[in-house]
């Protein structure tokens, strides 16, 4: 078995940024450990803008934006080990590991899970139909494209609204791919307003609350079939679909060790410095939820290396937690999940949340019917929404606080 101070699970946006600032803080002996040949996480494959104009005062595609975060990495003097499969989180920072050597085992002071997020599969979505060839998520479609220049096909149906299905467009774009069209089973498109044109102006038909979704095909897709809004069945002939958003952490570690998992989020319970329900592990970026932006992801995971920093020189231990619940049908996750009652400062300022759909009312923090905090709001799903998460430092009280919509 070796060891190391920090062990960094994932050499995407997030790793390879708390990596950097953990050496620039002075920890010695940071290691990432990144089961793809490459490290750079999934902006390797997003061969568009805009990514790094926050981290990098310039406008990149992702894959330069990914080498760039590599580079840095590497220059602060973080141990990138790639093709290093981490197979298992034990208690107390211990991990085995599969890696181009063989089989091993590393013991870290404190381990950092950054293992991303993933859409979901088309057994994820329950859509029926046939098994042929040409159904890939974006993910898939990106990776094809940019890292290996292949096209999978030439009219394929874009099945999701979100930014991510807009990638798809765009990605499609650069092969000369001409998508027949969107579909989506919600009754609107999920992004802003400004956006909406998009496909339009692409020349892209689209089609919202789509249901009774059928792929068809023998060896590879033929068609798809469904029941458009109103109530007219629908048959687009196309030779492949993209799966794309419905975002889920990558959480198949977590699952299978000792870790607490939230099901609301899909990732990790943490407490506001980002400590998993093992002290011993900390979590960042998007395996947190579902899902963020790179950026986001950039600088969540850079201000996590001073609770690290803090928690090596002085570890919190045990204190007593709060346990904060999303209490209500419209919020579908409230993060963190545990507060963790203490003196020390440096953890998250505010409370993520975000909606199933479209709501409005008085968000509000109570503790055994008493109200924390309370402000107006009106919002959609996907966006981002905060509550502070100060007044729960000076709460007596360690009864569970809700967040609701009043
Ligand atoms: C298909 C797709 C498209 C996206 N497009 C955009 C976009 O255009 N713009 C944007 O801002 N954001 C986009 N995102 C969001 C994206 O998650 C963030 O941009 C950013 O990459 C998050 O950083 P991260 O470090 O949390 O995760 P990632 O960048 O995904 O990095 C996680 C890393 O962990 C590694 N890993 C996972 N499990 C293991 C294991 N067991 N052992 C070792 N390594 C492991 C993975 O190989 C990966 O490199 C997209 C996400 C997806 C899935």
């Amino acid at each position: 078995m070796t060891t190391c101070t920090i062990a960094i699970v994932g050499g995407g946006t997030a790793g390879l940024s708390l990596a950097t600032r953990l050496c620039e803080l002075g920890i010695r002996d940071v290691v990432v450990l990144e089961r793809e040949p490459e490290a750079g996480g999934v902006p390797r494959h997003c061969g568009h803008y805009p990514f790094g104009v926050r981290e990098y005062k310039r406008l990149m595609k992702g894959p330069d934006y990914a080498a760039r975060n590599v580079a840095t990495a590497r220059a602060a003097g973080v141990d990138i080990r790639t093709g290093t499969t981490v197979t298992a989180l034990h208690p107390n920072a211990r991990l085995s590991l599969a890696t181009p050597e063989g089989l091993t085992e590393l013991q870290a002071q404190r381990v950092v899970l950054c293992t991303g997020v993933r859409e979901s599969s088309r057994a994820q979505r329950f859509l029926s139909g046939q098994r042929p060839l040409g159904i890939l998520s974006t993910g898939a479609l990106q990776s094809m494209v940019f890292l290996h220049h292949k096209r999978p096909f030439k009219r394929p149906v874009i099945l999701g609204s979100e930014l991510v299905s807009f990638s798809a467009i765009m990605t499609c774009g650069h092969m000369g791919i001409k998508p027949a069209a969107m579909i989506e089973e919600n009754p609107e498109i999920f992004v802003r307003k400004f956006m909406r044109p998009f496909p339009a102006i692409k020349g892209i038909p689209l089609h919202t609350g789509v249901r009774d979704l059928r792929i068809l095909g023998g060896k590879t897709v033929e068609a798809v079939t469904f029941t458009d809004a109103s109530g007219q069945a629908r048959h687009i002939d196309t030779d492949g679909v993209i799966v794309s958003g419905r975002f889920r952490p990558e959480s198949a570690l977590l699952h299978a060790s000792h870790l607490r998992v939230d099901p609301a989020t899909g990732g990790p319970e943490i407490d506001q410095f980002g400590r998993a329900s093992d002290p011993a592990y900390f979590c960042t970026g998007n395996l947190l939820r579902p899902v963020e932006t790179s950026s986001w992801c950039w600088h969540e995971a850079a201000e996590t290396a001073a609770r690290l920093v803090d928690d090596l020189a002085n570890p919190i231990g045990d204190a007593p937690q709060i346990r904060l619940q999303a209490a209500d049908p419209a919020i579908r996750f409230a993060l963190p999940q545990r507060f963790t009652r203490t003196d020390r400062s440096g953890g998250m300022e505010h409370m993520q949340i975000r909606l199933n759909k479209p709501a409005s009312g008085y968000l509000s923090l109570t503790q055994s019917d008493k109200t924390l905090w309370s402000d107006y709001l009106g919002s959609r799903p996907e966006r981002r929404i905060f509550a502070p998460l100060s007044p729960l430092a000076s709460t007596a009280d360690t009864a569970t606080v809700k967040v609701k919509l009043l």
